[in-house]
């Protein structure tokens, strides 16, 4: 493995620089990439972060209210545990402290390049290596790890008339905090998991608040708490009870997958959120239009504990008429009530299944994966996509959850990755990629255990299915399934190349031939 990066030239006329490893992203997955590659004593890689500092979704969040709704004892790395987290459910500026402090703890700083978005990653055929166009200059790269995450790119759905608004306008993953709320009329698009966490936050400083809701969601409440400082210090005293927490909250959450699976068992997590929507909303009438007729689970389940009494007061109004046009300063709903307002807030999600990045990717012949997965990502075991040699994607198509840890997710996924750069070290091979075969057959198994659950007869639409109607965002089983079936690499599925000239390039022998200056 070679340890150290050389100027060379990537195409005639074009200096770039070489790395072994080039990450996409530094959030949780490029984080946590770079630091288990540090671990095992690598330090040829690279970061590159189009933004001006780490952290990725918990960077970009920032709007007021934003927490994880996963227990922070778990919702981190496994290997860095944080005894000093204030609450069960951390607040963003936390989380993302957390983030800046293993990135420099954990020597990766030196690795990042700030302020580098990626514009295009080729697969160079001849040359056996990624070529990445960056806002700062070309690169080549034997690996490349896409950790953009699926929650980077925000979705803001076009309004009829939108363009004529002459009011202030922003979604809730670009919050503009310079905006001064207090006193004016604001209109929130959405009721997702950010909504409920910023509307009650807003409620009591703006003057009237109506609530655009499509599909009312399902809420369960918060059994949240702080963390006394006598708490912290047995946590950081004794690792070992720190780790039984985690276990704990693992193995508890895990149990939803009973009720996403067989949804008979939902009906009691069901129970659970209609009894808090009833203790929160007195009003029958209010109650009504805020209970779902889809299967719990179905969509994102919410905890909260103050979204739905803040629905409940004077300034806030819930709106289920939808937006029929937006003029210079006011909403006209769909029953023709105009409203007037000074701000939209957009909690409408993100572009999941149709990353921008996906249409920068280009593999083997030079399809990028948007062309290649026309509207529904595939891959096998979620991380490495077939026709995209030495690529691999952490949080890739069906590895997100609705009910436990992405980052147990993640950490899964860096293993393979790990595990194939140490099979390429040990075979000497330079080019790996998933077999057709092996990929379709994993496809397949994903398909076989998603039926039946709650993510497709659930009677709803949500983001985590595609265009096409395919599930293509969940893993629908036990997290623990997913990281036995894709922690260690089997040889057997997956395609393996030697460098030009029959010599193998990533043993650390012979690592210059193909990239030599011309
Ligand atoms: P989201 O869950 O996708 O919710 C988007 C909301 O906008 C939904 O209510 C949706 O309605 C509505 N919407 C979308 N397009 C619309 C349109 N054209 N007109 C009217 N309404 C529209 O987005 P999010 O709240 O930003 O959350 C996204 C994901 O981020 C979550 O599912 C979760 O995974 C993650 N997240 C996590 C945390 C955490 O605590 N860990 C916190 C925030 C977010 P429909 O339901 O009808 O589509």
């Amino acid at each position: 493995m070679r340890r150290h990066t050389e100027e060379k030239v990537a195409e005639p006329g074009a200096a770039a620089r070489h790395t072994r490893v080039a990450i996409i992203g530094s959030g949780f997955g490029g984080l946590g990439a770079a630091i288990r590659l540090r671990r095992r004593g690598e330090e040829d890689f690279i970061i590159f972060e189009r933004a001006a500092d780490v952290g990725g979704t918990w960077r970009d969040n920032s709007y007021p209210g934003c927490a994880c709704d996963v227990q922070s004892h778990l919702y981190s790395f496994s290997f860095a545990p944080n005894p000093d987290w204030t609450r069960s459910y951390s607040p963003q500026p936390e989380i993302w402290d957390y983030l800046r402090r293993c990135a420099r703890d954990f020597g990766v700083l030196p690795h990042i390049r700030f302020r580098h978005e990626v514009r295009d990653a080729a697969w160079d055929e001849d040359a056996q290596l990624w070529r990445v166009e960056t806002s700062e200059g070309l690169y080549t790269a034997d690996v490349l790890v896409m950790a953009s995450g699926a929650l980077s790119e925000p979705r803001v759905p076009s309004l009829p008339g939108f363009e004529n608004f002459r009011g202030k306008s922003f979604h809730s993953a670009r919050w503009e905090h310079e905006y001064d709320l207090r006193g004016k009329r604001v209109a929130v698009i959405g009721t997702g998991a950010s909504a409920v966490q910023f509307v009650p936050e807003i409620q009591p400083a703006v003057e009237r608040l109506h609530i655009f809701q499509r599909t009312p969601p399902w809420v369960m409440p918060r059994t949240e708490r702080a963390f006394t400082a006598r708490e912290r210090r047995l946590f950081r005293r004794f690792p070992l009870l720190q780790r039984g927490a985690r276990a704990a909250i693992y193995a508890f959450r895990e149990l939803f997958v009973f009720g996403f699976r067989h949804l008979r068992l939902s009906r009691l997590i069901r129970r659970v959120a209609l009894r808090h929507l009833a203790r929160s909303v007195p009003d029958p009438v209010l109650r009504a239009r805020l209970t779902p007729a889809y299967d719990i689970g179905c969509k994102r389940i919410l905890v909260s504990n103050d979204y739905l009494p803040a629905l409940t007061r004077p300034n806030v109004e819930l709106v289920t008429a939808g937006v029929a046009e937006v003029r210079g300063h006011s909403i006209v709903d769909g029953e023709g009530v105009e409203r007037p307002v000074d701000a939209i807030i957009f909690g409408t999600g993100f572009r999941v299944t149709d990353q921008p990045l996906a249409g920068r990717v280009r593999g083997r012949g030079g399809a990028t994966l948007e062309e290649v997965w026309r509207g529904s990502p595939r891959a096998h075991l979620g991380t490495t996509v077939s026709g995209f040699p030495n690529l691999f994607i952490l949080l890739g198509p069906n590895t997100g959850l609705g009910h436990n840890s992405v980052v147990y997710m993640i950490e899964a996924q860096i293993e393979h990755f790990l595990s194939a750069l140490d099979f390429m070290e040990q075979s000497g091979v330079a080019v790996i990629e998933p077999r057709p075969e092996a990929q379709a057959a994993f496809v397949g198994e994903v398909e076989r255990r998603m039926e039946g659950t709650v993510w497709v007869a659930g009677r709803c639409a949500s983001w985590y299915l595609d265009r096409t109607g395919r599930n293509s965002t969940i893993w629908p089983d036990f997290t623990w399934r997913f990281r036995r079936r894709v922690a260690r690499l089997d040889p057997a599925e997956y395609l393996t190349g030697g460098a030009p000239g029959g010599t193998p390039r990533m043993n650390g022998k012979d690592a210059t031939s193909k990239n030599a200056p011309s």
